[in-house]
């Protein structure tokens, strides 16, 4: 616990800032959350981003850190999803599971989430000493380093100040803070679009609220330069995704071109969501762009420090944009813990430890579209995937496949992960080589004897 009130200003209630609010305020910190959208709890809007995610070991071990109890609640009803399931052109299923030993990631929704963690404060806030001060409609428009750090924002259309020993950049990827901190700091910093748009559909439940696909399934329809996924959610839904380069999504644009285009690629998802729509989403949804932010440092000595999205903005084809998030989370309070909330040592270390790893994970995410949009149906990644897998059973100590270290071993960080499987792919690249060999040789001499 640290020993003086010290006052923090956590800029964005989303997922991680939520969290990281209730981790300080536990610490003993004087919180105040704020955030430019109204209270999620009560808030009619919904946001373009997914309606549901993937949380898997990372993001969990964060929300026990920060309370075992708490998280058992907001995780409450996640949908474990042990493999994906691979849909080919003729509507066939093929399931390829995630892990070696039954682990699996799992599906939750992401306002219900956001709305479980706002309780939480709430909940915190109806027992403890120093309460947690929220203030929704509160769109931060600088903060400014002086003696503390001076917040300055607009809420019900006036605009405020507030003073804080400390700030914490929550606030997603165009983070005010992370601009205010720039002007402070020597940080690298590098946003760059891909070509890559998303729309969100809907898939009903079967009678009764049954699951009309597997639930326990990531379901994946892989075209190679597009795809379409699909989440289960608690009430027998799913929610569906398709990826795919803005050139094709905007030629998609008469229900005739988005007719004929899904009967060719995605024949058996039409009967899910429906033909009519399918149009309607084409035509009429916004559609969301994807980026990666990357920077580094991620501090200003003891007063100001940015997490979550806001330090690290990811495609989302890894899942682990809020895991990485929430681990942010967990890695902060263990340093200020550990260096008994001398602030400047902990964030300075955090800056430190963090950077490979969130280099790491922005390349992985990255690459990982080319593993579920196209390698998953190519027999060499599924022969690789089969003998990564027999190594990691016969030598779970020696031989940890990547998707494994990534998402189910947060022991593991994400650089090292990175490392080890490098040097794991050079074994089997040789493992191969040395396998060509034998059968080159072999023939040989199987020839060379018979022409005797
Ligand atoms: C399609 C898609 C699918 C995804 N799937 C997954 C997945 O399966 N698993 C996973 O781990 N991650 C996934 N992600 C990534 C995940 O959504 C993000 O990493 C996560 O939401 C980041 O949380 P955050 O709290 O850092 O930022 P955000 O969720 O963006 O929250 C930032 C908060 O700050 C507030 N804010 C912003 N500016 C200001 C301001 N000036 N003043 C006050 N408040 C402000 C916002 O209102 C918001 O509430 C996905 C992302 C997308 C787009």
């Amino acid at each position: 616990m640290v020993e003086s009130k010290e006052s923090v200003g956590v800029i964005g209630a989303g997922l991680v800032g939520a969290l990281v609010a209730l981790g300080l305020a536990k610490q003993g910190y004087k919180v105040t959350l704020y955030d430019l959208r109204s209270d999620p709890r009560t808030a009619k809007e919904t946001s373009l981003r997914s309606i549901n995610l993937a949380v898997s070991e990372r993001g969990i071990r964060a929300l026990r850190y920060v309370d075992e109890e708490m998280a058992e609640r907001v995780l409450d009803g996640i949908i474990p999803m042990h493999g994906r399931m691979i849909h080919d052109l003729d509507g066939n299923q093929e399931s390829q599971l995630y892990g070696l030993f039954g682990e699996a990631i799992n599906s939750i929704d992401r306002k219900k989430l956001n709305q479980s963690l706002i309780e939480e404060i709430e909940l915190f806030n109806s027992t403890a000493k120093s309460k947690i001060e929220l203030i929704f409609e509160a769109k931060v428009t600088s903060v400014q380093v002086n003696g503390g750090v001076t917040i300055d924002y607009v809420h019900a259309g006036e605009p405020q100040r507030d003073h804080k020993d400390f700030v914490v950049g929550a606030d997603g990827t165009y983070s005010v803070v992370r601009q205010s901190l720039q002007k402070l700091i020597r940080m690298n910093y590098s946003q760059e679009y891909i070509d890559m748009c998303y729309l969100e559909m809907y898939i009903p439940p079967g009678p009764n609220g049954s699951f009309r696909i597997d639930p326990n399934r990531l379901h994946i329809w892989p075209r190679k330069t597009f795809m379409l996924i699909a989440l289960a959610n608690q009430d027998g839904s799913f929610t569906s995704t398709f990826f795919g380069p803005w050139e094709l999504v905007e030629s998609l644009q008469s229900p005739k071109t988005i007719e004929f285009f899904f009967k060719k690629n995605f024949k058996d998802a039409i009967p899910l969501i429906g033909l009519d729509k399918i149009i309607e989403c084409f035509t009429t949804y916004p559609r969301g762009a994807l980026m990666q932010v990357n920077c580094s440092k991620y501090n200003f000595e003891d007063k100001c420090i940015i997490i979550g999205d806001a330090a690290h903005s990811m495609v989302p084809f890894y899942g682990q944009g809020m895991n990485c998030g929430f681990e942010d989370v967990r890695i902060l309070l263990e340093l200020l813990e550990k260096n008994r909330h001398d602030r400047r040592t902990a964030f300075d270390t955090y800056t430190e430890s963090r950077a490979e790893d969130l280099k790491a994970i922005l390349k992985l995410a990255l690459r990982n579209y080319h593993e579920m949009s196209s390698d998953v149906t190519s027999s060499i990644y599924l022969f690789r995937k089969k003998l990564d897998g027999v190594l990691g059973r016969l030598m779970p100590q020696h031989w940890i496949p990547l998707y494994t270290m990534v998402s189910f071993r947060s022991d593991i960080s994400y650089s090292d992960a990175v490392k080890f499987s490098q040097k794991q792919q050079r074994i089997l690249k040789w493992a191969e080589w040395g396998a060509v060999g034998s059968i080159l040789a072999g023939s040989a001499l199987y020839l060379a004897r018979r022409s005797k």
